[in-house]
């Protein structure tokens, strides 16, 4: 077996992303020697392509918000099947976190007043999302990073070296967790450049490795969110919940094909941008569903008067949460109406002035004309759906971010719970900020509460290697980038956007052919910079956790959020009560029920009696 380099830390963490920085400054402001490793260059995380903005109740904008009036868009949005206890802490510790950051350097766009900016997004009755232009998370890794570097320096003058407590280790892939007795040990994985191997012992491991979207066609994720997070923690014996639901964003580009997926910001409909069909209609007022009817205007004199006088009018139905606006464009393009490249039109020119796009919008203006040759401060864009966030992650406590494995812990994307059945745009920034702290400082208790440090066996290193060279020991079998086409097309058709038994009692089929398939991978070459031997082991954790989606997707007979049956359209409220919980055991997958914990009856006092009734069952409504 190849030799294998070792380090020793005392908390891992796994994602340079939003949640994994957080992650490690607080654990090492606890005092524990911190190591972030991430797949990619550090700095190019997902979290660096958030456009929108952070959310978060600090009343700048309008002094009528506040943590509880968040916590209520949060619960609706996920239409009542989030955890309401990571709803609730959210909610109160945005705030903080956002000014915070402001501590560590960064500086968002002000107000007149100069205080910090906050703009409307969907879902969001106040607006709520501080900003940089549209290049807010940018400066969200920009300011982590520089709060990285200060505290190196600290270390510096303390102990001489700069990485003594704090240290990155970029291009660097995890490919298996290392367990002693169930507890977590550490993790094992390859230099991306050399292919060599690497254990990194620890008692603890938070994982941050963002999401799943390469597992589909379509999408505005990059290369490396191939849910090696969500597997990891299954494969240790941690569990997933709410896998069924995918966000899928109702804005990406449609054209050209070699952009497609690619995010146009939810911004260009905050700062006025309207949806129209190929007949010229401002669709969206068809498509307002019963539940928000009170909050969204239905005609367009009332929507464009919400602009200027918010608390007299109500909000434009383009504002409605995401999965509304992206089923509203499936159905229009579904209907023939349509552009000419299967999109809708979303046109800004029309709604500001051109100097005052550039101004707000300059990354989407960029975008456009660099990549598609439309100037949006004079044409509509062409837009669609695409797969962007999974609601779905693992299990976690709600205060310290630990899962059922002692010594794992996660948070941000790959964790589940926060946004139950769909994400409000500009709460994801929010959630790792907020949740990423509280890994940290959950992961160094756990350590300092340790009496021993568990054991990486010889064995379970040698099982790494041996599961990590096995697609070169093999001649003539399949060819990773095939197998990675054929999965990616799959989720896109048989359990994207609008699902239904049949189809998705198709894919699970299809996924076991390729489960099997995969079985006799082989790749090329050597261990050095080898992309198909990367993608190779990445669709071992896409395949896994693609299973997970499509067979709870198949059990719940409900459409809510991120899930839509073509099969059963309505909402049930007997569903709210339930989590579908996938675990992984010698293998296979189980999906299994699980009641959800009632919400404290303080929160639910937050909402109108009439609102409650279309969520909650009688029952609970007389309890
Ligand atoms: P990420 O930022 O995704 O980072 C994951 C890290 O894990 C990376 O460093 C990666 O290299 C590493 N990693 C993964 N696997 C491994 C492995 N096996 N080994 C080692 N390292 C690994 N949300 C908002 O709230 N507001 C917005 O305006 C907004 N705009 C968005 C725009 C775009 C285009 C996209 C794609 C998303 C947007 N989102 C937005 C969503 C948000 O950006 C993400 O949900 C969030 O950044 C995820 O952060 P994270 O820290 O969980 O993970």
């Amino acid at each position: 077996m190849p030799e294998v380099e070792r380090h020793s830390f005392d908390v891992l963490v796994i994602g340079a992303g939003g949640a994994g920085l957080r992650a490690a400054i607080e654990a090492r402001e606890h005092g524990m020697r911190t190591a972030v490793l991430c797949k990619s260059l550090f700095g190019k995380a997902h979290t660096v392509m958030a456009e929108g903005g952070i959310a978060a109740a600090m009343g700048n904008v309008n002094s009528n918000d506040s943590w509880q009036v968040h916590f209520r868009d949060t619960m609706r949005g996920g239409k009542f099947l989030n955890n309401w206890r990571m709803a609730e802490l959210h909610a109160k510790e945005a705030p903080d976190r956002v000014w915070e950051l402001e501590t560590y350097g960064a500086l968002f766009d002000r107000t007149k007043d100069g205080r910090i900016s906050q703009r409307n997004f969907g879902g969001h009755e106040y607006p709520r999302l501080a900003h940089v232009g549209d290049r807010t998370g940018l400066e969200l890794i920009r300011s982590l990073q520089q709060k990285v570097v200060s505290l190196q320096q600290e270390d510096f003058a303390a102990t001489g070296d700069y990485e003594s407590r704090l240290k990155v280790f970029q291009e660097f892939t995890v490919t298996d967790l290392v367990q002693d007795d169930g507890a977590v040990a550490g993790a094992f994985g390859y230099w991306r450049e050399s292919g060599r191997f690497v254990l990194f012992e620890a008692p603890a491991v938070v994982l941050a490795t963002g999401g799943i979207g390469k597992s589909f066609k379509v999408t505005s994720n990059s290369w490396e969110y191939t849910g090696d997070g969500h597997a990891l923690a299954l494969r240790a014996g941690a569990s997933l919940i709410n896998m069924e639901f995918i966000q899928f964003h109702p804005t990406g580009m449609v054209w050209p094909p070699s952009v497609k997926g690619i995010l146009v910001t939810e911004s260009v409909r905050g700062d006025g941008g309207v949806l129209r069909n190929s007949d010229g209609k401002r669709f969206m007022f068809d498509y307002i569903p019963e539940v928000f009817k009170d909050k969204y205007a239905d005609n367009p004199e009332e929507a464009d008067r919400w602009y200027t006088d918010p608390d007299n009018n109500r909000r434009p139905p383009e504002l409605l949460p995401r999965d509304e606006v992206a089923r509203a464009i499936n159905s229009e393009v579904k209907a023939g109406r349509g552009t000419e490249h299967g999109g809708v039109f979303l046109d800004v020119s029309t709604r500001l002035p051109a100097e005052e796009i550039t101004r707000r919008l300059p990354s989407m203006h960029h975008q456009f004309k660099e990549l598609a040759d439309v100037d949006i401060t004079a044409q509509p864009m062409e837009v669609g759906p695409t797969c962007h966030y999974v609601m779905g992650g693992v299990q976690v406590d709600p205060d310290t971010g630990a899962s059922s494995v002692p010594g794992l812990f996660a948070a941000g994307e790959v964790s589940g719970g926060m946004h139950g059945s769909n994400r409000l745009g500009g709460n994801s920034l929010s959630d790792l900020l907020v949740f990423g702290r509280r890994a940290g400082e959950g992961a160094a208790n756990y350590v300092l509460g340790l009496a021993d440090r568990p054991v990486c066996s010889e064995d379970a290193v040698a099982e790494a290697q041996r599961v990590a060279v096995e697609p070169f020991s093999r001649e003539g079998g399949e060819n990773p980038y095939t197998l990675h086409m054929e999965l990616q097309q799959v989720m896109n058709d048989l359990v994207g956007i609008i699902r239904r038994a049949d189809e998705m009692e198709q894919a699970l089929k299809r996924l076991d052919d390729l489960k099997r398939r995969a079985e006799t991978l082989s790749v090329e070459g050597h261990r050095q910079f080898n992309p198909g031997w990367h993608l190779a082991l990445d669709l071992r954790n896409m395949l896994l956790v693609s299973e997970c989606v499509a067979r709870a997707a198949l059990l719940r007979t409900e459409s809510r959020g991120g899930h839509t049956r073509d099969d059963y359209p309505g909402m049930d409220s007997s569903w709210r009560r339930k989590l579908l919980v996938c675990k992984v055991s010698e293998g296979s997958v189980s999906v299994e029920e699980e009641p959800q914990i009632p919400i404290r009856s303080d929160l639910l006092a937050l909402f109108e009696h009439s609102e409650l009734q279309k969520y909650l069952t009688a029952e609970e409504l007389e309890g």
